[in-house]
């Protein structure tokens, strides 16, 4: 009998895994890529002001479900979760794709509902949509976008030179989102049960938006240029916390300290985690979809953001030996796992 060609289950290496897979097949030829696969946008120019590009693509059934994520909503979220990459590399958004995959399921008027979300986000993110793609899909919707930001040469930041003794920043607060998506998901089940039961969600009103609706922090971006702050490194927050936190360490060749009782956590979202038997930082570490920013600065820095009402400074950059730590509310340290969102 002759051997069966060798077969790896996608899973076994996962997303990650994959990416450094392909990456490591390709070299780059053109001296004005500056920064190929690997950070939240790739870097190319050659003068002192940089481009930057990042894609990413939102399928229905894996990302949305249109039985409650409306369609503005959706278009409004597509071109947030890249403006946010742009955010995280300390650049400005200028220019958008988008590209769709629709099935006849979808009317005339369902698609202008979409745009009138991806005009918002043009509008709040001072954007331009200048192209894109429209296919037939054979069931759900495909919605791709892609952006392009700008940066100048000494104000680019990327995941790899946080240094030892840097302070660890993150922005607003973390796991509404993913605690907004338990909402959502109860009573999509509750109504499926009982139709005549309508959805309170205005109890859950911010983390449903977190979920629904998020932003990109293009305004902490423009506050840390004011402030003249340029971060050692930085990265947004898509996966969890502690997923960014391992990319941070991992480019950077550090370890890291957090302190649990820094991390932040709005009292929704604490709330809604012990009704729902979670625990509230399990879901701030874990959870994904936030669209905050991780970032990381010099000592001689912090008295810049000290007393900023939405950035916390939850840990420190460590020796790379120490590995990645958090210190918890009753002084024990506990070291980190990265769960991240896992699609295969
Ligand atoms: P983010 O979460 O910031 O959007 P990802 O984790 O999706 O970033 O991607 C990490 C890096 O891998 C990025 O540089 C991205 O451009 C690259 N990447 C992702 N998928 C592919 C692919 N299929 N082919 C080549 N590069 C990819
Ligand atoms: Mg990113």
């Amino acid at each position: 009998m002759s051997e069966q060609p060798k077969r790896t289950e996608i899973g076994e290496i996962g997303e990650f895994g994959l990416i450094d897979q392909i990456s490591s097949k390709f070299t780059n030829k053109n001296s004005s890529t500056l920064k190929g696969i690997g950070d939240d946008a790739a870097v190319f120019g050659s003068g002192d002001l940089l481009q930057l590009i990042s894609t990413d693509m939102l399928l229905e059934g894996v990302h949305f479900d249109l039985s409650y994520m409306p369609l503005q909503h959706l278009g409004y979220k597509a071109v947030a979760v890249n403006v946010s990459d742009i955010a995280a590399m300390n650049g400005l958004p200028k220019q958008i794709t988008v590209s769709l995959g629709l099935s006849n399921r979808f009317s005339v008027e369902a698609i202008e509902e979409l745009y009138k979300g991806i005009q918002f986000a043009c509008e709040d993110f001072s954007v331009d949509l200048v192209g894109g793609d429209t296919t037939s899909s054979p069931s759900g919707l495909v919605i791709s976008v892609s952006v392009i930001g700008e940066v100048s040469k000494d104000k680019v930041v990327y995941r790899k030179n946080a240094e030892e003794n840097d302070i660890i920043c993150v922005t607003g607060d973390l796991g509404g989102a993913y605690l907004g998506l338990q909402v959502l998901e109860r009573e999509k089940a509750v109504f499926k049960e009982n139709p005549e039961m309508q959805p309170d969600l205005e109890k859950y009103d911010y983390i449903v938006k977190r979920q629904l609706k998020p932003s990109a922090r293009m305004d902490v971006i423009h506050e840390l240029g004011d402030l003249g702050l340029v971060p050692t490194s930085m990265i947004d927050i898509s996966d969890g916390l502690a997923s960014e936190l391992f990319h941070i360490a991992k480019n950077s060749q550090v370890g890291i300290t957090i302190y649990e009782d820094k991390l932040p956590i709005s009292k929704m979202t604490y709330d809604t985690a012990v009704e729902f038997n979670m625990d509230p930082m399990t879901c701030a570490l874990n959870g994904g979809e936030d669209y905050e920013l991780l970032f990381t600065i010099g000592q001689t820095d912090f008295e810049k953001i000290k007393n900023h009402p939405d950035i916390a400074t939850i840990g420190y950059v460590d020796k790379k030996a120490n590995g990645l730590k958090m210190v918890t509310k009753n002084n024990n340290t506990v070291s980190l796992q990265a769960q991240g969102w896992k699609h295969f």
